[in-house]
């Protein structure tokens, strides 16, 4: 059973745009205080809303809840982001 989640796992990820980026800190932005948060985050969100596995994406990160990183065009270190992922994670639930 476990093995059939992996391979499926597998394939979406073969599809991600970011798997191909040369920027894959992109993902992971740095918390420097410099910057707009969405001036940060832009080009990884850009990529995630033409990704076409962005759904699968959203659905296995909002099981795992990453501390941080984007996924599925959210940034999941963000609280407002974090905020929004809380309130589909519930909608998903029900
Ligand atoms: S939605 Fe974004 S983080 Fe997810 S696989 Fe696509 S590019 Fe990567």
């Amino acid at each position: 059973m476990t093995r059939d989640i992996d391979i499926r796992v597998e394939q979406w990820r073969e599809q991600a745009l970011c798997a191909d980026s040369t920027s894959p800190d992109l993902w992971f932005p740095e918390r420097d205080g410099q910057r707009p948060h969405r001036e940060r985050v832009r080009p990884a969100v850009d990529v995630c809303h033409r990704c076409p596995v962005r759904r699968p994406c959203l659905q296995w990160a909002l099981t795992q809840m990453p501390p941080y990183g984007i996924y599925g065009g959210f940034d999941f270190g963000w609280k407002r982001d974090r905020d929004e992922l809380d309130k589909i994670a519930d909608r998903l639930a029900s």
